[in-house]
């Protein structure tokens, strides 16, 4: 199966777009966990944050710059915000595509724990 996160880039799967450039693509969490939940994803794909590279640091890079705009088009900039990202099966991660999730809009709960299985 193709990449969800990759078919959203190409708008083959509708989203909520809040934001977009050459390089990034932030858009509405479909199940937000706070007012404010955005994901903000590289074009490229890129798996997670153990896939980074010399060759796809152009996108991380990007994406850094622009963290802070994206925080004021979401008028959260002052206020604060979570921006996480999850890696592998222990980080939870469900989408293997990287993303930042943008979370604001109330006091987040930092809610890290852990259990045995
Ligand atoms: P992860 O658990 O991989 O860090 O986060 C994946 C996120 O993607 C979840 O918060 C989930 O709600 C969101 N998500 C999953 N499928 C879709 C979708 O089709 N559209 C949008 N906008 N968000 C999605
Ligand atoms: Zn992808």
């Amino acid at each position: 199966m193709d990449c969800l996160f990759c078919e959203i880039v190409k708008k083959n799967i509708p989203s909520k777009i809040v934001f977009e450039n050459e390089y990034l693509l932030a858009f509405e969490d479909i199940h937000p966990v706070a007012p404010v939940h955005v994901l903000i994803i590289p074009k490229m794909h890129i798996k997670d944050i153990n896939d980074i590279s010399e060759q796809n640091i152009e996108y991380l890079t990007q994406i850094m710059l622009s963290i802070k705009d994206i925080a004021k088009m979401l008028g959260i900039v002052e206020t604060g915000y979570k921006l996480v990202s999850n890696v592998g099966k222990d980080g939870g991660q469900e989408v293997p595509h990287l993303h930042f999730h943008m979370i604001g809009g109330a006091k987040i709960n930092a809610n890290i724990s852990y259990k045995n299985d």
